[in-house]
């Protein structure tokens, strides 16, 4: 029997530990941490030996396959152990990916992967049996022990793509590529640009590979490396003849001579960067044959993520934004660019190495006020001070809040977009946008 050994015990690690245990494994599971109660309870209920708050080399280093977490890096002492070994490492979609035959959907990209996966699962559901999965929702191989679906739409991260050797999708999209998680890259760009694009690495000619060609650290490596499978990018500023365009607030696709045109007047989304992230959904929609009509409704009906340019409410004719999971520059880009009234501005956290350059424009144009959220605010107020009438400090959500609601005058927006990592603060990005609901809800 064949040992399967398991780091890490969340949804992802017991997921893999379910199917490896159904696939004939002998699965070992070992957590650093304290592995939550529910999947304990998973484990023992299945009979799969697991250890948490430990790792014992032994029962470990003896492994044919080792399935590591995305969350762990590769510096970690014992996965350097594990390789030294000679012991292949996989991730989950690798793991995974080799017990079904259903057509694959991959997104990957630095900003956009959970909205544009969410959408293109909106858009095939209403024809297809697929399911939604990878770092969302529930565990992708326990969905194919339980579900098996035909499909699977996968939001898929850099760290899952840097442990795959045969993963192939038939479809795989590239939102963007701006700087992020350097720590877990040496602090070179060109290494995290690499693993992104190991998503089309195991593509053939009959595969495709969909992205935005308005980004130039896309086109850039595409110039200077091969790729097998077709490419259909898509663009916001030129006419694509084989991909998405968009032009006179339609969206414009063709694929092999076939082409649809949808308008977006009526697209609940917001903001530029949303109109492609729906182009992407829609060319997958259009390539898995998804009929033009349901493209269109369902591109009109889609609500959008929790915490993605959310809508909270409006009070006294001010309209309160949480973009609380905008944790770069370049997201929160974005929602300054979409924002279409003066608007008070809640922004800060643990700063990754921001370069805020890039906003000065949008933040002169639109930002009448900025409420500082954070414990360091140094390089915000260094940014920004001089630019805006009032800058202003704290470290309390419902305070800013309430600062927000002073500031604001009839028709603004009072937007939650925070360039930065909540953990100075919040326990996370989720819980920093409920806090903000919940402060705005209690105004
Ligand atoms: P990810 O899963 O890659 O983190 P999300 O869909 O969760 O992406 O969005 C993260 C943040 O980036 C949000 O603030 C969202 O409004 C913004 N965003 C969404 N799509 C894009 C895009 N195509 N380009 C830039 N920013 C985006």
């Amino acid at each position: 029997m064949k040992k399967l050994v398991i780091l890490g015990g969340g949804e992802s690690g017991v997921g893999t530990a379910l199917l490896g245990k159904a696939k004939g494994y002998n699965v070992f599971l070992s957590d650093k941490g304290k592995i939550k109660e529910k999947y304990r309870d998973v484990l023992l209920n299945n009979e799969i030996e697991f250890e948490d708050e430990q790792h014992t080399e032994s029962k470990i280093l003896n492994a044919d396959i080792v399935m590591k977490s995305p969350g762990i890096p590769d510096k970690v002492a014992l996965v350097k152990q594990i390789r030294n070994a000679g012991i292949m490492v996989v991730s989950e979609i690798e793991f995974a990916s080799n017990y079904t035959d259903a057509t694959l959907v991959a997104i990957t990209g630095s900003n956009g992967k959970t909205t544009t996966a969410t959408l293109t699962h909106h858009l095939l559901k209403q024809e297809l049996d697929v399911g939604l999965a990878g770092n969302i929702g529930d565990s992708f191989a326990k969905q194919i022990l339980e579900k098996n679906h035909k499909n699977y739409v996968l939001e898929v991260s850099s760290f899952q793509l840097d442990d795959i050797h045969d993963f192939k999708p038939k479809i795989a999209v590239l939102t963007n590529i701006t700087p992020d998680h350097l720590d877990r890259y040496d602090y070179k760009f060109e290494n995290y640009i690499a693993s992104k694009f190991r998503i089309v690495e195991n593509q053939t000619k009959e595969d495709y590979f969909i992205y935005d060609a308005d980004d130039e650290i896309i086109t850039n490596w595409l110039q200077n490396n091969e790729i097998q499978s077709k490419k259909l990018p898509f663009s916001l500023t030129r006419k694509i003849e084989e991909g998405a365009y968009y032009e006179d607030k339609k969206i414009i696709i063709t694929i092999d001579n076939n082409k649809i045109i949808m308008p977006t007047d009526n697209i609940a989304l917001e903001g530029k960067h949303n109109v492609k992230n729906a182009m992407a959904a829609s060319a997958v929609a259009h390539l898995l044959k998804i009929r033009k009509q349901t493209i269109r409704e369902s591109l009109e009906n889609f609500q959008g993520v929790e915490h993605r340019l959310e809508h909270v409410l409006k009070i006294n004719k001010v309209q309160y934004i949480n973009d609380s999971k905008a944790t770069n520059v370049n997201a929160t880009y974005f929602a300054l660019e979409s924002m279409n009234a003066p608007t008070v501005w809640i922004v800060g956290g643990v700063d990754k190495g921001n370069e805020y350059r890039e906003l000065f424009q949008f933040v002169n144009e639109k930002v009448k006020a900025i409420i500082c959220l954070g414990v360091d605010n140094k390089k915000l107020i260094e940014a920004f001070g001089n630019m805006v009438d009032v800058i202003v400090e704290t470290q309390y959500m419902t305070e800013a809040v309430k600062i927000a609601y002073k500031l604001a005058d009839t028709g603004d927006n009072v937007l939650l977009s925070p360039a930065c990592a909540s953990f100075d603060l919040f326990e996370n990005y989720e819980d920093r946008g409920r806090q903000f609901k919940d402060a705005v809800r209690n105004l």
